[in-house]
């Protein structure tokens, strides 16, 4: 073997092809570009969470099953005993290990645009990846999902519920005769399940090749990295022999043990943040050349003028106030720019830099 191709003799084309998954830096802007939680906690709750944390042993391996924080998912998730969760280190790593799980050559299938992740990481394995895309109102075209169903069998569906970027929610209908339909697994991925009044996890009794995935990160606990999905035991018990043992640390168990505890809290901040996005919806489909689209969760997609998107995200990335600019993606996604909803304060800042920069 000589050394001048070492990378293409050792790393394998797919792995090769993909570009790593970039982050934008944040430093010194108002950040409403990752759909994260604007809240802290009040002072005497993150007393009571450092009290938690000095019992940790951190000379100990944690409970390889976190079995305590498994048991309060279940609970506050209202998931009945006949069903098993598996936690990942975010729900990242869920959909990494589901499809690490597959054949080689399998195929895996999702909307476009939807979350990136579920290409990255199929591409990145070497499967068969078929992204479907939305109607023009980021539905799901039905009869087109129904024929890749047909032709490749996918091993798994991956359906974000509401979706990540448009940011609505699919039509129940359609879903159902999707996981009717498919001859695998049918991931409904709730990330934005805190702001949407739909969910599909009272059905997993209805359908054994249904499982239901949330995570804390939209919550508000985006820096513990825990994600969870829920489905028949026999489905999860594939799954947990994938999962790598101590997959969730100490800190992250005692943490979200304590947090998942005080439901109040998140209860109040998502209800402000579902009140502000009232709020942002309509003063942005109140300015001149900007649509909104109508989201059930945490952020809003907006189109702007045409070929103004870049601009418009420089402008306001040059005012302080940083978003995610998806007309890059293009397709549906063309002219589209995606804010999160922050504090009051902050969503006011995007709106008044956003209006200056459509008078440039
Ligand atoms: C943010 C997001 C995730 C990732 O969640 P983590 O638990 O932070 O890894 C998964 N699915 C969708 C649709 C998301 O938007």
């Amino acid at each position: 073997m000589t050394k001048n191709n070492l990378i293409t003799q050792i790393f394998r084309p797919e792995v090769r092809a993909l570009s790593a998954y970039h982050v934008a830096d944040a430093k010194g802007l108002i950040k409403l570009d990752a759909m994260e939680n604007p809240y802290n906690w009040s002072e005497e709750i993150k007393q009571q969470w450092l009290a938690t944390l000095k019992d940790c042993e951190l000379n100990r391996y944690p409970d390889p099953e976190a079995r305590q924080l498994n048991a309060t998912i279940k609970r506050v998730n209202g998931i009945a005993d006949e069903f098993d969760v598996l936690l990942g280190n975010g729900s990242d790593e869920i959909i990494q290990l589901l499809l690490m799980a597959l054949p080689p050559n399998a195929s895996v299938l999702s909307a476009t645009p939807s979350f990136v992740m579920y290409k990255q990481l199929a591409d990145c394995l070497g499967l068969r990846y078929h992204g479907v895309p939305l109607a023009d109102d980021f539905d799901l075209d039905l009869p087109a999902m129904l024929a890749v169903i047909t032709e490749h069998q996918p091993s798994v569906i991956f359906l974000a519920y509401p979706n990540n970027p448009t940011g609505n929610l699919f039509s129940e209908a359609a879903i159902l005769e999707i996981i009717n339909a498919a001859h695998g697994l049918v991931v409904i991925d709730e990330a934005y399940a805190p702001f949407a009044d739909a969910s599909f996890m009272n059905r997993l009794g209805q359908y054994e090749n249904l499982l239901v995935m949330r995570t804390v990160s939209k919550l508000g606990l985006a820096g513990l990295r825990l994600g969870y999905i829920a489905g028949q035991p026999n489905i999860i018990e594939q799954l947990n022999k994938i999962r790598l043992p101590y997959n969730i640390n100490i800190l992250t168990q005692a943490s979200a043990e304590f947090a998942l505890n005080q439901q109040a809290v998140f209860d109040a901040q998502t209800q402000a943040i579902c009140a502000d996005r009232a709020f942002a919806f309509n003063q942005l489909n109140a300015l001149d050349g900007i649509t909104a689209y109508p989201s059930a969760a945490n952020f809003i997609l907006f189109k702007t003028p045409k070929d103004k998107a870049t601009d418009i995200f420089l402008s306001l990335k040059q005012q302080g106030v940083l978003i995610k600019n998806l007309s890059p993606q293009a397709g549906l996604l063309s002219d589209c720019l995606r804010v999160t909803i922050g504090k009051p304060e902050e969503n006011s800042a995007f709106l008044v830099a956003l209006r200056n920069s459509l008078e440039l």
